[in-house]
């Protein structure tokens, strides 16, 4: 069975349609990257298959694994493993990013998280993502970098292990040893069972990647699906070459 599958999805803000007829399907295992100019819906997308509220469906459905998620609650899609990487988007005061993370994990899986076993698997995926260990103990956002706030994303999702992950412009703003750095541990972090959506412009986070499908988004629809060899045309080309 398809992990997500969306099927002639439209939807709106504010009455004005944005996504206009979008298909997608997403098994297990794979890499799907979404690409296209901005504006194109490529955020939405990722919002309405996770049931931001901001957003209206009005046609068309969202499957995942075989279940009709279309009109269910962002945190019931949480905990199917659905997963869409958000920039806690304020400092918030007195909390560690260590609390925030242990509280977002017992929200995601329901479960108890026992403070010492999650400061040893914290400690080690910081590591890998070449993160200092004193961050853990720092006011989320406080003080935080740009490339510290990305990474602060990478590291939400390998702690709360998703079935499918959605990481919109993760590498946005990164240098190129941090964008390096995190599409190694994107490649670490796929498995078999499990699969990831990227949203990018930067092919980079591509590198250390294998990747299945590549898809171009303009003007709410996904106007072509491609293997990854488009994604030489892209940097050899420019976009404009495969728009048309
Ligand atoms: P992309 O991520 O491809 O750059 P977006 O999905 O962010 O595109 O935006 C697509 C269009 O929808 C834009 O015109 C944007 O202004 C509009 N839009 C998206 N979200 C909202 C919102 N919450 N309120 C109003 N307009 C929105
Ligand atoms: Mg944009
Ligand atoms: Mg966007």
């Amino acid at each position: 069975k398809n992990l997500l599958s969306i099927k002639d999805l439209h939807a709106s803000v504010n009455g004005q349609p944005i996504l206009n007829g979008v298909d997608i399907a997403i098994n297990p295992g794979e890499v799907h990257v979404l690409m296209g100019p901005n504006g194109a819906g490529k955020s939405t997308l990722a919002n309405v298959v996770m049931g931001d509220p901001r957003y209206r469906v009005d046609k068309g459905n969202i499957f995942f694994e075989d279940e009709d998620i279309t009109e269910e609650k962002t945190d019931a899609r949480a905990r199917r493993g659905m997963f869409l990487s958000f920039q806690a988007p304020e400092e918030i005061s007195g909390i560690t990013v260590e609390n925030f993370l242990r509280t977002a994990k017992a929200a995601y899986t329901g479960e108890e998280i026992k403070l010492l076993p999650f400061r040893k698997e914290l400690r080690a995926k910081m590591e890998e993502l070449g993160m200092d260990a004193s961050y853990a103990a720092r006011y989320l956002n406080v003080g935080f970098s740009g490339g510290e706030k990305k990474k602060n994303e990478i590291l939400q999702m390998s702690i709360l292990n998703p079935k499918l992950a959605i990481l919109d412009e993760t590498d946005s703003g990164l240098d190129i040893d941090a964008v390096k750095t995190i599409s190694e541990s994107l490649q670490r972090y796929k498995n078999k069972e499990n699969a990831v959506l990227i949203i990018t412009h930067i092919t980079r986070i591509l590198q250390s990647l294998s990747v299945d499908y590549v898809h171009i988004m303009a003007e709410g629809r996904i106007i072509r699906t491609s293997d990854a060899s488009i994604i030489d045309k892209i940097n050899r080309d420019g976009f404009a070459s495969v728009l048309g």
